[in-house]
């Protein structure tokens, strides 16, 4: 069987490694110059969002016998309101790192994988299709998903950020909600070495976002002096859904598949999901048979969609409300031992707080 994948990334590289173990090496085609040529960044994979999935690495090495390294457990995550902060803690999940870094997850299953990879290519599925038996589409992105008009957008968001030089905690993520430098959106500090730290805000919208301004905003507010490494800006990144993960011989993964839960724009774990899946569905030579897989996280995309849309509609005094109940001993425990009815039931009981669902992007 001869198989072609677009995109080197999270998705794509979780497809080939898969396939190669069923004996199938996939000729993989990557836009950038190399692997993991992207900007260094820190990311956070949560088990609390990943429910029922209890350890996310050890669940990708059990069922998929692939074995990966997070860089550090995270332990605990302070939330900071405009006025008070709330401290979460326990095994939240883990610190990961992307891009240009030797332990990208990228890079580690760069390392893993044996199949060839033609860097500097930047094809569409068109140059493709015709040539391949599969075509997976892991390009981490919706462009090819739009021009095969299977794709609808809920959030664009917006990131700027840097890596920041310092002392951090490397167990210990940050979160910020405030609408003075983040309206509708969050700003999180992740460390992804002992003395970097990737500092970020995103927000959504289409026009209008005058990221620096936020940006500038939100360093003066911080009680920590500043020292910047590298900054990037990312402007439209968009989340949505893809309405046909496979069509005649193509299989839509990662982002272009609309695996990016839109509640806090997570999607390394379902990208990789995604890919895994995939590989399977490829190699037993049924590919409908990955809808039927993926059907639990298309699922779950809804809910998250209405929490990040709960989020969304909040302002500061609603904001502060949260951490107060964030505060609370209860909630600490329930929601660090019990995450994802938690997170369902919430959104649930907040829908009356869904006050700018229309504005969102
Ligand atoms: C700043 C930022 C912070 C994030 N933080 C988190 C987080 O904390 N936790 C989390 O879980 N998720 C996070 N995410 C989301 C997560 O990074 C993505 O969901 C995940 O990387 C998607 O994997 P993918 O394989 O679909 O795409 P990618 O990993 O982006 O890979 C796509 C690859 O395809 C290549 N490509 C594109 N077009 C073509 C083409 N036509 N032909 C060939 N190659 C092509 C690209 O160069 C790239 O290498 C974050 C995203 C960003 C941008």
């Amino acid at each position: 069987m001869h198989v072609a994948i677009m995109g080197a990334g999270l998705a794509g590289l979780s497809c080939s490694v898969l396939l190669e173990q069923y004996g199938i090496v996939p000729d993989i085609y990557e836009a950038q110059y190399k692997i993991g040529a992207r900007f260094t960044n820190g990311e956070a994979i949560m088990n609390i969002l990943d429910f029922p999935v209890e350890d996310c690495f050890s669940y990708l090495e059990q069922k998929y016998n692939v074995r990966l390294k997070p860089l550090h457990p995270l332990n605990s995550l302070v939330i900071h309101g405009p006025i008070s902060s709330a401290l979460i803690e326990g095994e939240l999940g883990y610190i990961t790192t992307r891009g240009n870094h030797p332990y990208a997850l990228e890079v580690q299953l760069g390392d893993i994988s044996k199949a060839p990879v033609f860097t500097n290519t930047y094809y569409t599925i068109d140059d493709l299709k015709e040539k391949y038996d599969v075509v997976v589409v892991a390009t981490g992105n919706s462009n090819e998903s739009k021009r095969q008009q299977i794709w609808e957008t809920d959030i664009v968001a917006n990131i700027i950020g840097a890596s920041i030089r310092g002392s951090f905690d490397p167990n210990q993520a940050q979160v910020w909600l405030n609408d003075d430098y983040a309206p509708q959106g969050y700003c999180f500090l992740l460390p992804y070495e002992s003395n970097i730290a990737s500092l970020c805000i995103a927000v959504p919208g289409t026009e209008g976002v005058n990221l620096e301004i936020l940006w500038q905003r939100f360093l003066e507010s911080l009680h920590f002096e500043i020292n910047i490494k590298d900054t990037f800006t990312l402007h439209s990144f968009e989340i949505g859904r893809n309405k046909s993960l496979v069509t005649e011989n193509l299989i839509f993964v990662g982002n272009a598949g609309g695996f990016v839960m839109p509640f806090l724009g997570f999607g390394q774990f379902t990208s990789m999901l995604s890919g895994f899946e995939a590989a399977i569905a490829i190699a037993n030579s049924n590919l409908q048979s990955y809808i039927v897989a993926m059907q639990p996280l298309v699922d779950s995309y809804y809910p998250s969609l209405k929490m990040r849309r709960v989020l969304a509609g909040m302002d500061n005094d609603k904001y502060e409300l949260l951490i107060k109940i964030l505060q609370n001993k209860v909630a600490k425990t329930t929601f660090s031992k019990f995450p994802i009815p938690i997170l369902k039931t919430v959104a649930t009981v907040l829908d009356p707080l869904i006050a700018r669902n229309n504005e969102i992007q």
